[in-house]
């Protein structure tokens, strides 16, 4: 006989609401200054969205028979207007959280508590959709552009019945990711102000959004960086595709609920974002700064997905006549947990007011710390939720008892996309650099604490030596500890500063 081991004590404490289980989080948006009435209802109510109906679509979109497919042909063999299809719920998913207004509302303190509280579930297919979403509603708002992109913001502003309406972003090709001056889709003019865009992009996650922000190459560009111009590209017009073939989807070790494709341009109309020459630099600037500070919020809702589950099991777990949260290893990691969820919370946040601070002299602030965030914020989500696996042993590798395998390939998939460590590092090394920190690495790091208080002359120091030190491989090692360090130290000051 097996004895009878109800799993419902640590069920019932993982609650349904993640909003009114996180009194941080709450402390912190008051820190903030979030005040409006509306506001916060609206975060309560979708904090328990997350916490209930999203949770639960969560934990089906992600399994062998419900993953995104390649839909090639409709059922009148016509190329479908798609070429992939996605699981329902994560359709409601998204839709949802589009309305919530997650990926655009104006505030953005509500829309990153959103962020922060749509990612603890683990839904991919609708995270990635909501953050490229973002990027593409900014650029359309801050780039000059015609009337078709124009169009394509209303349409997506206005979420009409019938959604999602939604964006993706396509840079990535087979010989680069990061070096994207190396891009060589080709974009050839129409004479009436639109493009026809056609080569091979190797990643293309989201792709059945209806609105893609794609990088190419006027046919009589320059080589490098500056001759890769920006366009918005419809999916489909006048009903039918757009010039485009899924040629393959990506087997993925994470996000696995995201259909990534490979895909071919073969003739798609791409209106111009912005000006031609700087089609690079808005992309950077604009989207896929907000995709890295959409990792960044998500990697913090993700160390709080995993110290929920991970607390929960602890208290509930006994081994050897006691609950197993009293071995001092499991206590470790959840202090761990608790320390880094609440540290990182706040550094995002911090990193969000530096980010959107419009003055010139906070420009570069603002990029350092969100390609610093980005790296550390991470790495760190992913060492925790392995570490909080450890804490549920067998039951924490098992697919169905908990998210946090999901979690854990999702997060390595956050280290990846929109920039590797070693690129931002080293981008950030030598943004620091232009910011005069190896003249006086001390006022540098002055400069990136703001008006926080931190260690500064010990980081200042070590940042010193690390920006004169002649050999390139020990000062970037040295310099990858030392973004931890900082990125830690900014999360512990934010947190005080808040309260928390
Ligand atoms: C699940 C998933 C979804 C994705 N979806 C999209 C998408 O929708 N759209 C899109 O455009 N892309 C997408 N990507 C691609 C992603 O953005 C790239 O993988 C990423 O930008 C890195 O490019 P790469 O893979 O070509 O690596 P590479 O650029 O070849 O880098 C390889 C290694 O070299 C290092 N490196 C490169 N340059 C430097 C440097 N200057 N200094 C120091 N180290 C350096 C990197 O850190 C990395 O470790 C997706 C990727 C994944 C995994």
């Amino acid at each position: 006989m097996f004895p009878d081991y109800p799993f419902e004590p640590f069920l019932e404490a993982l609650g349904d609401d993640h909003f009114a289980d996180d009194p941080d989080l709450e402390t912190l948006l008051k820190h903030r200054g979030l005040s409006d009435e509306l506001h916060w209802k609206r975060v309560r109510t979708y904090g328990h969205f997350v916490g209930s109906s999203a949770k639960a679509a969560a934990n089906v979109v992600d399994r062998v028979d419900t993953l995104p497919r390649m839909t090639p042909w409709d059922d009148h063999g016509r190329e479908h207007p798609v070429g992939v299809e996605v699981h329902p719920a994560t359709k409601r998913i998204l839709a949802a959280t589009l309305r919530a207004g997650a990926a655009f509302e104006p505030n953005t303190l509500l829309r990153y508590a959103m962020g922060y509280l749509a990612s603890q579930v683990g839904e991919a297919g609708s995270m990635c959709a909501t953050a490229c979403t973002d990027g593409l509603v900014r650029s359309l708002q801050q780039l000059e552009c015609g009337p078709e992109a124009k169009a394509a913001l209303d349409h997506i502003l206005t979420q009409a019945p019938g959604g999602p309406v939604h964006g993706a972003q396509f840079v990535t090709e087979v010989q680069g990711g990061s070096d994207a001056g190396t891009n060589a889709t080709l974009a050839t003019p129409v004479g009436d102000g639109s493009y026809v865009l056609t080569g091979k992009k190797w990643f293309c996650s989201n792709l059945w959004a209806q609105y893609w922000a794609v990088t190419a190459r006027p046919a009589d560009a320059p080589k490098g960086s500056r001759g890769v111009a920006l366009f918005m590209v419809p999916r489909e017009i006048d009903g039918r595709p757009n010039g485009f073939r899924v040629d393959r989807l990506k087997d993925k070790l994470g996000t696995r609920a995201l259909p990534t494709a490979e895909m071919t341009l073969t003739g798609a109309i791409g209106y111009p974002l912005g000006r031609l020459d700087a089609g690079l630099a808005n992309m950077v600037g604009i989207v896929l700064s907000t995709s890295r500070f959409w990792c960044t919020i998500a990697a913090a809702g993700m160390i709080r997905s995993a110290e929920r589950i991970v607390h929960a099991y602890a208290h509930f777990r006994e081994a050897f006549g006691r609950p197993i949260a009293e071995f001092p290893l499991v206590a470790q990691t959840l202090d761990d947990l608790s320390r880094d969820r609440r540290n990182h919370l706040a550094a995002a946040f911090e990193v969000l007011s530096a980010w959107e601070d419009p003055a010139p002299e906070a420009q570069m602030r603002g990029r350092i710390l969100v390609q610093l965030a980005k790296t550390v914020g991470t790495s760190r989500a992913t060492k925790r939720i392995h570490e909080g696996i450890m804490v549920l042993a067998g039951n924490g590798i098992e697919e169905r008892f908990s998210p946090l395998p999901r979690l854990l390939r999702d997060s390595i998939i956050l280290e990846t996309w929109e920039g590797p460590h070693g690129l931002l590092l080293a981008r950030s090394m030598l943004d620091l650099r232009k910011a005069g920190a190896a003249d006086d690495a001390v006022a540098a790091t002055r400069a990136l604490f703001g008006t926080l208080d931190g260690p500064v002359e010990a980081l200042g120091a070590r940042l010193h030596d690390i920006l004169h030190t002649p050999e390139e491989r020990g000062a970037a090692v040295a310099f990858r500890d030392w973004a931890a360090d900082f990125y830690d130290a900014l999360g512990a000051a934010a947190a005080a500063d808040a309260g928390i």
